[in-house]
């Protein structure tokens, strides 16, 4: 699997009063395997990225390659690339609406068309994944906490077995004993089932600790992308465009931690 995107532009409400650019001229390659975070301030244009990778939104320019085959040319099989390509929207959980948890986790897989037996199958072994044990199955998704929820749907993605998994904020709303727990999952699927994660986070906090590559989307246009050590050397721009300064701070101090010697009067970064 490899994703590869090419001069891509978005435009909404092309051509009327309420014309917006949001995404400008973006070029990435997404190769195997990898572990990514997008991050950037709201309105960056993450989601509008994002959605774009599935098909749910078509570029207004540019091109977007899955596996060397441009997903724009006719007869494209836009069906299987949403199930190659799951993505778990911010706040999935209002997406439930099955009876109980393990019909809501049988709801893809059943949709491509599979038999009863395998779709189960793969709703169990989703579920496992995700930590929800026998004793979820039969409960109402909406006696769960958030957390729980959120896992649901995360294992409703899973159970389409995607190549690439992307998750839109996937902390939004949690505590943070339930936010950690949700990261440390992701992060354990991503070395499980060795499929490319991209995880959208407005929080340097979140990516910061779990992603070996750092896209930072400004204004419709990846600003950086790289390792996080590359990319946090620009932590002064990244306070700059709105990247909260908390959540440097917890970079930068965490970074101390490790060793790297940071005089913070400085404009980089260098590593002791
Ligand atoms: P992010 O996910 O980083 O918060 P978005 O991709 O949602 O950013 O938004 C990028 C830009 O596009 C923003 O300026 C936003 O206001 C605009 N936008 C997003 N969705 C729509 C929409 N449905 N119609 C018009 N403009 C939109």
């Amino acid at each position: 699997m490899s994703i590869k995107i090419e001069h891509l532009s978005y435009v909404y409400g092309e051509g009327t009063a309420f014309e917006k650019k949001a995404l400008d001229d973006i070029s990435l390659e997404l190769p195997d395997g990898q572990f990514i975070g997008i991050i950037g301030h709201t309105g960056s244009g993450k989601s509008t990225l994002i959605q774009h990778l599935n098909g749910l939104i078509k570029a207004t320019s540019g091109q977007i390659y899955y596996n060397g085959q441009s997903i724009y040319q006719d007869n494209y099989n836009m069906k299987e690339l949403r199930s190659k390509v799951g993505l778990v929207f911010q706040y999935p959980e209002h997406q439930l609406f099955e009876i109980d948890v393990f019909t809501d986790v049988c709801f893809g897989p059943k949709n491509l068309g599979l038999s009863q037996e395998e779709t189960e199958e793969r709703a169990r072994e989703a579920l496992e994944q995700v930590g929800l044990g026998e004793e979820f199955y039969r409960q109402s998704p909406f006696e769960l906490s958030g957390g729980q929820k959120r896992r649901v749907a995360i294992a409703g993605i899973l159970a389409m077995k995607p190549e690439v998994l992307i998750l839109d904020e996937p902390t939004a709303g949690l505590d943070p004993k339930g936010r950690d727990e949700i990261l440390d999952q992701i992060a354990m699927l991503h070395k499980e089932r060795k499929i490319t994660v991209i995880l959208v986070s407005h929080s340097m906090e979140d990516v910061a600790k779990y992603v070996q590559r750092i896209i930072v989307m400004n204004r419709g246009k990846a600003m950086y992308d790289g390792a996080p050590r590359e990319v946090f050397k620009h932590y002064r721009e990244l306070e700059e465009i709105g990247l909260a300064a908390p959540q440097v701070t917890y970079v930068v101090n965490s970074l101390k931690e490790k060793g790297w010697d940071i005089k913070t009067d400085a404009t980089t970064v260098e590593e002791a």
